[in-house]
């Protein structure tokens, strides 16, 4: 018998759908307003600059700087119990915006300049970021 929890797994919409297809191909696809360029991330209807709805999906880059970090030392979720703690990371990425992702590395600092890559799990993918190399 399997006593494990499940991990929570993403039900894609048709407005993530991109985002969702992007992860599984291990790219991180961000929405560009088609009417002024602006990035945004997640994925939303409306361009929050312009209020366009016309949209790209652009991959991105991964490349980012360090904005924040913490080490979560309660899982957010019973399945998590067996990780923490584990240390995430909000990074500024090149396009502009930000995301959330785990860490792997020492300790990291606010600025770092930093790469991410998916790391398949049970269900999906963990946006994994460490130090540019
Ligand atoms: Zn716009």
């Amino acid at each position: 018998m399997n006593d494990a929890l499940a991990k929570p797994v993403a039900v894609p919409s048709a407005l993530s759908g991109p985002y969702w297809e992007g992860i599984a191909a291990g790219q991180l696809m961000l929405q560009c307003c088609a009417a002024c360029g602006h990035y945004r991330h997640y994925p939303r209807l409306l361009c929050d600059r312009c209020y366009s709805d016309a949209v790209d999906w652009i991959a991105a880059s991964r490349r980012g700087r360090i904005h924040s970090w913490t080490v979560a030392h309660h899982p957010y979720h019973p399945a998590f119990v067996s990780e923490v703690p584990y240390t995430l990371v909000v990074v500024d990425l090149e396009e502009g915006p930000r995301a959330l992702g785990r860490w792997q590395g020492d300790t990291p600092c606010i600025g770092l300049a930093v790469h991410g890559e998916f790391v398949a799990r049970e269900g999906g993918a963990d946006l994994v970021f460490s130090r540019a190399g």
